[in-house]
């Protein structure tokens, strides 16, 4: 099959946050330095080589992007200054916009103003419906229990209604991502992979998710610290949203069996995405030497989420519950636009894709002729 290049990739890259990559001379440093880059797998110099040559499709199916963490070691060796690690997270966020189905995700790396309008009209929608859901069935004076303005189970319901949404737009993207690297790579080499590899290999995707066991192997640990403490953080809030939702709204006492659970991951929300804010701020480290636009709305909406979350929760624990609901209806506005346009379209989705990545990556060498590619080589050898 004759391979199609693109001129102008590097100058679509750079819309997605690329800096120098023509300045590349394929020296090999960055490579070289990165704790990732091993065996068959050469990054990101071979990304830098791909992207000088144009080669969109075979960079839509590769994984390396990936496999990077954005440690930074590579943009400090490199004797040209090309920022290598930036590319790799340039590219993640290029792959990010590939996998999307609806063109969204890069409507909003291409432009933050569309992403930041997208999130304050989906917010106005949001607080729209929920105040008319709050005066027309409850009271605003009441935070929980008969009455309540904003009750745990219609929330609940709606919580789920999201979840239900999320899961299809971000599965059909996960399954596209699958096919540009696994599916239509595999069967343009005429290979496949197994489905009892898929199988056996399977236990990879929760690891991954759970541990970012490869970030560890970073000589500096803290990144890989506060990433994990992020994510585990998120992970849990989600967990107490979707299952507990009435014990955590339930009150002014406190239950600790599910209050617990829910300080340490506020904390933890707060504490990293004021650290990263920090970081991006006084670019300290090499990797938030660059901030995207989609970085920062990422991390404000976070940040915001998680803030108003922690204060609504003090506000009915002091009896306040008309502070408590008002709070409460701007912490759903940061929500809803958080769970149905930043999760599958924007920077959250890589929660989904990474560890991905690492399963396939681990299953691409397992990869077996095809039986129609076996059955022609064998009767041409047997002819
Ligand atoms: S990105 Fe820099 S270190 Fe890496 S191959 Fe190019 S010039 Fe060398
Ligand atoms: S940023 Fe770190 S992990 Fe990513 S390619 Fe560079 S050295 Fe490797």
């Amino acid at each position: 099959m004759a391979t199609r290049v693109n001129p102008k990739l590097i100058d679509d890259l750079e819309r997605y946050g690329a800096q120098d990559v023509s300045k590349c001379y394929h020296c090999g440093n960055c490579s070289a330095v990165c704790p990732f880059s091993q065996g068959t797998r050469i990054f990101p110099r071979r990304s830098m080589r791909h992207l000088q040559l144009g080669l969109e499709k075979r960079l839509e199916g590769d994984l390396e992007p990936w496999l990077c963490y954005y440690c930074g070691e590579c943009s400090e060796d490199c004797p040209r200054e090309a920022e290598p690690g930036e590319t790799m997270m340039s590219l993640r966020r290029w792959l990010t916009s590939r996998y999307d189905f609806t063109g969204i995700s890069r409507l909003f790396y291409l432009s933050w103003k569309a992403e930041l309008g997208a999130i304050l009209l989906v917010a106005l929608l949001a607080a729209i419906g929920f105040l008319l859901l709050g005066f027309l069935h409850g009271n605003i004076g009441v935070y929980d229990g008969p009455g309540a303005f904003l009750p745990s189970h219609i929330v609940h319901w709606f919580d789920w209604s999201m979840a239900v949404v999320l899961v299809i737009l971000l599965g059909i993207n996960c399954a596209r991502m699958w096919w540009f690297t696994l599916g239509r790579e595999g069967r343009d080499a005429g290979f496949h992979v197994p489905l009892r590899e898929y199988l056996t290999r399977a236990y990879l995707l929760p690891f991954h998710f759970a541990t970012q066991a490869r970030y560890a192997r970073c000589e500096r640990k803290r990144p890989w610290v506060v990433h994990l403490a992020l994510m585990l953080s998120y992970v849990t809030m989600l967990v107490l949203i979707m299952f507990f939702l009435g014990f955590m709204q339930a009150g002014p006492g406190i239950d600790w069996r599910v209050h617990a659970f829910g300080y340490a991951a506020a904390l933890g929300l707060v504490v990293t995405t004021a650290y990263a804010m920090w970081g991006r701020a006084k670019r300290t480290e090499m990797r938030y030497k660059h901030s995207h636009e989609s970085d920062w709305i990422f991390l404000i909406l976070l940040f915001v989420v998680a803030g108003t979350g922690v204060l609504q929760h003090i506000l009915h624990r002091a009896d306040l519950d008309v502070a408590a609901n008002v709070v409460y209806v701007m912490h759903l506005m940061g929500v809803v636009p958080m769970l149905v346009l930043e999760v599958p379209f924007g920077k959250w989705a890589h929660m989904a894709y990474r560890p991905l990545a690492m399963y396939f990556a681990d299953l691409q060498p397992r990869a077996v002729p095809s039986r129609s590619r076996a059955e022609t080589a064998r009767r041409a050898a047997a002819s």
